[in-house]
């Protein structure tokens, strides 16, 4: 295993408990080739947002206005992140993973996902899956490379 794979997920568990989420706390930390990181991100409100225990437990308001984890890193990132890696705790849905293309990200690196997660995701994880293939941009399960 990759010793800076499991170091920066590692990482992304920790910023992942800073998540407010009731349901699922997510992490997502971008690196250069150098290995130095370049942003962090959890999923959350938008800043000055109020993020008040009402507004957490109603699921369809917190799932408008969440900004999931990948995005937050890429909207914090102060430098181009192109040929950068991210690494996430989950795997990121289709349209983090949409944005990851674009923003020129070239490595994804995804914590495995438990079998619940895996399930109610799937078809993002699959979208996710064919964009970055056909994208050019590598993606693995931490350990499995
Ligand atoms: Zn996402």
């Amino acid at each position: 295993m990759n010793k800076w794979d499991s170091r920066m997920i590692g990482m992304a568990n920790l910023v992942a408990t800073w998540s407010k989420d009731p349901s699922t706390g997510v992490g997502a930390v971008i690196t250069d080739q150098k290995n130095r990181v370049v942003s962090m991100g959890f999923n959350g409100f938008p800043r000055a947002v109020l993020d008040d225990d009402e507004k957490l437990m109603d699921r369809d308001e917190r799932l408008r206005r969440t900004i999931h984890a990948e995005d937050n890193a890429l909207l914090f990132a102060r430098q181009d992140v192109t040929g950068c890696t991210i690494y996430v705790t989950h795997p990121p849905c289709a349209r983090c993973a949409a944005k990851i293309i674009q923003a020129g990200i070239a490595r994804v690196v995804a914590a495995q996902p438990q079998q619940d997660f895996a399930a109610r995701w799937a078809d993002d994880m699959r979208s996710a899956g064919e964009m970055f293939t056909e994208a050019g941009v590598a993606f693995n399960f931490l350990g499995n490379q």
